[in-house]
């Protein structure tokens, strides 16, 4: 537990005294059936999307809640996880005034969500084996330090971080440790979902992107205190999920075990994907990977980005990253496309 933490001094003056738009739909909640709706101006002939979509989403949350063993009022659901990240940037940043820590080479929308909200960056590398560097961290951070972003399972390195380093950062970081989940469900480490009781300044955050096969229909997760939840829920647009895509979770969640089929499928690939390239004479080193994709460093990145395009086959040059000079991250695809990636690697 975290004794320096106070929610009531981080969140922004603005928010705390907003009075959010109360939307039709969250008037009247009731037995629907039976009801005859005239208060939303909706067309009243039925196609299955006339009506505004429930704002608070309360069939997908009762899915998630099941699944994830969380109750309810610890989830806020976005329009992917970019939705959720800007949400938390809106409550707890003061535009130039506030600052966010976070640890290259990492996922993008950190630094793009801070440089949209006028908020600074401070940047803490990672460590050689990409883990967070607690005591360089924690006395980089100053009064103004809102959040502090840790990506585990990191993209674009692919490992999880240790749960000691997570621990003492939660801890002992006055604002609130945002740890980004998009992975998890690829990983053997347990999500930090489970430890949100204890860490009133926690917010995890995860998505239906990635392991459930929705990248499309952008829906993304966040779990935390009530206290947060109900912060982020003043500010969220009303229908900020819209009714296809709740409709499209709500079957998808139902069958978790295709999921869970399909993660299994993803990481026997990501086995075979590894053997192969570790026997590709210029790639130099591939790191361990918690994720369904892989980095490996190569004799010259750029040069083998662009002559896999020209073989039809897209990857992602990394070698600009802090720490990631000459890295190729290879998404897990289908056996197929895993036969022709490793093909025409062997070919190059
Ligand atoms: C892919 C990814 C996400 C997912 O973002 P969505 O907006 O939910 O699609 C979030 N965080 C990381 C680190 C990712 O790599």
């Amino acid at each position: 537990m975290n004794t320096k933490f106070d929610l009531n001094t981080l969140v922004r003056p603005t928010i705390k005294a907003l009075q959010p738009y109360s939307s039709a739909r969250d008037e009247y909640q009731g037995n629907s059936d039976a009801m005859v709706f005239l208060d939303a101006n909706e067309n009243p002939f039925e196609n299955g999307v006339n009506r505004y979509p429930d704002p608070q989403q309360r069939t997908v949350k009762a899915l998630l809640s099941e699944l994830k063993g969380v109750a309810q009022e610890h989830i806020l659901l976005g329009n992917g996880s970019d939705e959720v990240l800007d949400l938390i940037f809106r409550a707890f940043c003061e535009p130039n005034q506030d600052n966010i820590i976070t640890l290259p080479p990492t996922y993008g929308m950190y630094s793009v969500l801070a440089h949209i909200n006028a908020i600074e960056i401070i940047s803490v590398q990672l460590d050689a084996d990409f883990q967070p560097k607690v005591d360089a961290i924690l006395s980089a951070a100053n009064s103004n330090s809102k959040l502090l972003f840790l990506c585990s399972p990191n993209n674009p390195t692919g490992n999880s971080f240790e749960a000691k380093a997570i621990e003492r950062l939660i801890s002992e970081f006055k604002g609130i440790v945002v740890i980004d989940e998009a992975y998890i469900d690829f990983s053997n480490a347990e999500s930090w979902i489970s430890k949100l009781e204890n860490h009133p300044n926690l917010i995890v955050t995860q998505t239906l992107s990635k392991a459930y096969g929705l990248a499309g229909i952008r829906l993304g997760v966040c779990y935390a205190s009530t206290a947060i939840i109900e912060i982020l829920n003043r500010l969220k647009p009303p229908y900020n999920v819209n009714e296809l895509t709740q409709q499209r979770a709500i079957a998808q969640l139902a069958e978790y075990d295709k999921t869970q089929a399909q993660v299994k499928a993803i990481l026997a690939e990501r086995t075979v994907l590894i053997a192969a390239l570790s026997k590709i004479d210029f790639v130099s080193k591939i790191y361990p990977s918690d994720a369904n994709f892989v980095l490996a460093k190569v004799d010259n990145a750029t040069k083998r980005y662009e002559q896999l395009i020209d073989r039809g086959i897209v990857i992602r040059n990394r070698t600009t990253q802090p720490g990631c000079e000459n890295c190729l991250r290879f998404t897990v695809g289908r056996p197929d496309e895993n036969i022709k990636l490793i093909k025409e690697l062997r070919r190059l």
